[in-house]
């Protein structure tokens, strides 16, 4: 049985792909840290119905000797680096946090597997926002970056370290700049999730306007689920390499929250208000990947649309409003 070693497992890509990798009949081992709400730590997990199944361990980015244990004991196929402080708002809050957990932690499980169990596969879980402003029309992994954010140029410097261990040390890792992917599970912070939260309070008379920021804003946004798929691709591969993992498809903020009051027969005009305080210091205005690559070498592509996607997480913002009231 393979085993699989999942930082971050307590977010909406580890619940995914702890899952994928279960169906896949693999040892999953979950890293968690130690929280004082334990009762919801494993709430994406309890929500695919797989929180029994994946071996839960303490560990965290920040603390080296707890990384280091992990990697000897387990000794793990695969390691899939998803932990990071991932809300690039709150990185201009916390530019160090961010910087010491995204960038520094990701060398800290690098240094782990090479100093311990170098045979393992890496995957560093790397972001469409380093390309930030934008220095092509679609982004693929050849395109300049140009970091916009404390959460871009920490994910950038863990990129780039990710590569060099590979050219350095020979490691087996694999970078995937994957773009923005959402579902249900996403967290509620971040703007699809907020419109679909949003959605289904006022739908249910909870809520009587949605608060905005930048619409104008452009994403290509897929499905976590189809992009969990993606990364364990990468480790089957025989050579390393970095992947962009896109839709190829670009989107506005205005036109996604279009798209969800429209599922419950709703305008967005009528309920969307903007907030000047959900501005940012700088903007991404447009991404849009180019998945070329995953395409011919993974035989990788996104198959939810978009309107799926945003009404499966209407309805299921719906459903768990429901189920609290009754
Ligand atoms: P989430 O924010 O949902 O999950 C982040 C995870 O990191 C949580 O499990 C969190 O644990 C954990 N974590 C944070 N700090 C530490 C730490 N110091 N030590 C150990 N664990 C820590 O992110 P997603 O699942 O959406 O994304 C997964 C990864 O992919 C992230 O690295 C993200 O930056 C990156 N990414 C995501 C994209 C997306 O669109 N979703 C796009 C491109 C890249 P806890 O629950 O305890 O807070
Ligand atoms: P990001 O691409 O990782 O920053 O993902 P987000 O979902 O946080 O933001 C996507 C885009 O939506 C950014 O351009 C934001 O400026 C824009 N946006 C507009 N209004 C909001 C909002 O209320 N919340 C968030 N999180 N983003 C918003």
């Amino acid at each position: 049985m393979k085993k699989a070693l999942i930082t971050g497992v307590t977010g909406q890509d580890g619940a995914y792909l702890s899952k994928f990798l279960l169906g896949k009949g693999y040892h999953v081992i979950g890293m968690i840290r130690r929280s004082a709400s334990s009762d919801v730590i494993g709430e994406r997990l309890r929500w695919l119905g797989i929180l029994g199944d994946v071996e839960l361990v303490d560990g965290d980015l920040l603390d080296l000797a707890s990384l280091v244990r992990l990697m000897s004991t387990h000794k793990p196929d695969e390691v899939y680096n998803l932990a990071a402080q991932s809300f690039v708002a709150t990185s201009w809050h916390q530019p160090i946090l961010t910087g010491n957990v995204t960038g520094m932690g990701a060398v800290n499980m690098l240094e782990a597997l090479r100093l311990t169990h170098p045979e393992g596969r890496f995957y560093q879980a790397s972001s469409s926002e380093m390309f930030g402003k934008i220095q092509a029309e679609k982004q693929a992994e050849t395109t300049p970056f140009y970091p916009r954010s404390p959460y871009a140029a920490a994910k950038l410097y863990a990129h780039w370290m990710t590569v060099n261990y590979r050219e350095s040390f020979g490691l087996h890792a694999s970078s995937g700049i994957l773009f923005n992917h959402e579902s249900p599970l996403r967290g509620v912070e971040f703007v699809t999730r907020h419109i679909t939260d949003g959605v289904a309070q006022i739908k249910l008379g909870l809520a009587h306007e949605l608060k905005l920021g930048n619409v104008n804003a452009t994403r290509d946004w897929g499905h976590a689920g189809d992009y969990v798929k993606a990364m364990w691709l990468m480790l089957q591969q025989d050579v390393p390499d970095d992947y962009v993992i896109a839709t190829g498809r670009t989107v506005s903020v205005q036109e996604f929250a279009n798209l969800a009051f429209a599922h419950v027969g709703l305008k967005a005009a009528d309920y969307v208000k903007i907030d000047a305080a959900r501005l940012r210091p700088a903007e991404v205005d447009v991404l849009l990947g180019d998945a070329s690559k995953a395409e011919r070498k993974l035989g990788w592509k996104a198959e939810v649309q978009l309107e799926q996607l945003a009404a499966e997480m209407v309805d299921a913002d719906i459903a768990r409003y429901q189920r609290k009231a009754q």
